[in-house]
């Protein structure tokens, strides 16, 4: 069964072919760019066997800028298909499913309208994510579309977990720790159960996805118990230029003082904050280490803190287990920092957790870097969202 993934942002698409007879590898990928340049688009697509394209398109137009993107699955230097019905399934990323979705579900009109209510909870993602349901319905007319929810894998968390402790009211507004990043978070758990030979539901995780966003997931019989994402993303570990949680009496602060307006509080934390805003350089932790290592307090200022916040949190998330058979690495900075897991797991020795220095070099396939006399293991998994994506659909739409 060949399916179709999208993951539509504001701006940005991102796409990838999967053909399960022949496995994870999607047989093409490709991006729209639309941050550029005014009313033109940028596409990049490779396929599996090293094909590459790249083009400009004239146009504002979301619709005719995936429309675009597909012929090449069909004509030119990146083709794979002889024809768009060869697609079987399309999976669609959607950000938010807010309490009702906790599974992926086949997308009817209520589906569509249940992601556009959500629209107050997500309004920089669930637009996007519905405005790119709606343009595959319109150019693969027949074919069965599945929204797969950044939520879901939290969306069993307990009670105690999930409510912060406003009011009341606050529950029945829908306020509410909901935590993001679950597909990849749910990926890598399965795949380390597949990497220890054990059953996901016999074993206690803490996942750490650290990209662009960070968060971690506290993973006890294969369900999220709790993760620092909450109500938005941007609570929690602190991220490239995200700051993560903070005072809140720090925004009243600011409000008061300097007269800011929600509007710039927004930016402030969620573009100007995090490695970013105390670096003064960068939301490229390569870049941060890079300057902290020829002298900048700033920068190495930023690296302490991004460690202390990422040791501080996996503390709270071992409070919700019992005990902690992996701790799983995985997204850029996750699957590619030694520097990271080394800072990260210094202070888990009392917990017999314990890195084997010899295994600290990047290899290209998942990898246990803990010793072998360690009570804890440690993986490093390359988190595979898309195909991740594909397979839910394969499950729902392939019977
Ligand atoms: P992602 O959001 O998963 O694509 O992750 C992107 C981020 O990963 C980048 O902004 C970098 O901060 C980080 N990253 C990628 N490669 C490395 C590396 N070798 N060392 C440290 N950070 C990295």
């Amino acid at each position: 069964m060949k399916t179709l993934v999208l993951n539509a942002g504001s701006s940005s698409h991102k796409a990838a072919l999967f053909d399960f007879a022949k496995g994870e590898t999607a047989l093409w990928r490709s991006q729209l760019d639309w941050t550029h340049q005014a009313g033109r688009v940028e596409l990049t697509a490779q396929t599996a066997d090293g094909r590459q394209h790249q083009a400009v398109l004239a146009t504002e137009d979301k619709t005719t800028g995936l429309r675009w993107m597909l012929d090449t699955l069909v004509e030119g230097p990146v083709q794979v298909l002889s024809a768009l019905n060869e697609i079987k399934a399309v999976g669609h990323r959607v950000v938010h499913g807010g309490r009702d979705y906790q599974q992926s579900i086949p997308i009817t009109p209520a589906v569509k309208a249940t992601i556009q209510q959500l629209f107050p909870l997500a309004p920089s993602h669930n637009p996007a994510n519905l405005q790119g349901i709606e343009a595959m319905e319109s150019i693969l007319a027949a074919v069965p579309q599945v929204a797969v929810f950044d939520t879901a894998f939290h969306a069993q968390m307990p009670a105690a977990a999930s409510t912060y402790p406003g009011p009341y009211e606050w529950v029945e507004q829908g306020i509410q720790r909901y935590g993001f990043h679950g597909v990849s978070h749910r990926y890598v758990a399965h795949r380390t159960a597949e990497l220890m030979h054990c059953e996901l539901s016999d074993l206690q995780l803490i996942t750490c996805h650290l990209g662009n966003g960070c968060s971690l997931s506290a993973i006890r019989d294969g369900i999220s118990v709790d993760t620092t994402m909450g109500f938005t993303p941007l609570d929690g570990l602190m991220m490239g230029s995200r700051s993560g949680s903070v005072d809140p009496g720090i925004l009243f602060y600011l409000m008061r003082q300097d007269h800011c307006t929600p509007d710039e509080l927004d930016t402030l934390l969620n573009k100007a904050a995090g490695l970013k805003g105390i670096s003064g350089l960068s939301n490229d932790l390569r870049q941060v280490l890079e300057a902290a290592e020829q002298g900048s307090d700033r920068a190495q200022l930023a690296f302490d803190m991004f460690i202390h916040i990422l040791r501080r949190q996996i503390g709270a998330m071992l409070g919700s287990l019992g005990r902690l058979d992996a701790l799983v690495f995985t997204a850029g900075i996750g699957e590619n920092s030694a520097t990271v897991w080394q800072a990260a797991c210094q202070n888990w020795e009392f917990l017999g957790l314990q890195l084997d220095p010899a295994k600290l070099q990047r290899s290209s396939t998942d990898q246990d870097i803990a010793a072998a006399e360690s009570k804890v293991r440690v993986y490093v998994i390359h988190t595979q969202e898309e195909w991740a994506i594909a397979q839910d659909c394969l499950k729902i739409l392939g019977a």
